[in-house]
């Protein structure tokens, strides 16, 4: 059987949806030191994505990011996956 990075819909999470509050934001930049697929950050060290449809393959950037934020200012919603696999 052939593998590949693309997982077929339905066997992991489906990606989820992004939502920070920047009100609530202080620029510790952890969401891009743990999640920088999903995470940039702007001039002043901000978080600079407001709300964000992520893809399957960057979901748990999405998911690491979040928890890392020491302000709660990202919100995750959908699905996290569990599995450490290392596909190659
Ligand atoms: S970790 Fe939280 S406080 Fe720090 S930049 Fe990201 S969203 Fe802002």
């Amino acid at each position: 059987m052939e593998m590949n990075n693309r997982r077929p819909p339905g066997t992991q999470a489906d990606g989820v949806l992004v939502k920070t509050h920047p009100a609530l934001c202080l620029g510790w930049g952890n969401c891009h030191r743990f999640g920088p697929t999903v995470y940039p950050l702007d001039a002043d060290g901000k978080v600079d994505v407001h709300r964000l449809a992520v893809p399957p393959e960057h979901v748990e950037d999405a998911w690491m990011g979040a928890a890392a934020c020491p302000e709660r200012a990202i919100t995750v919603i959908g699905q996290r996956t569990h599995s450490h696999t290392h596909d190659r």
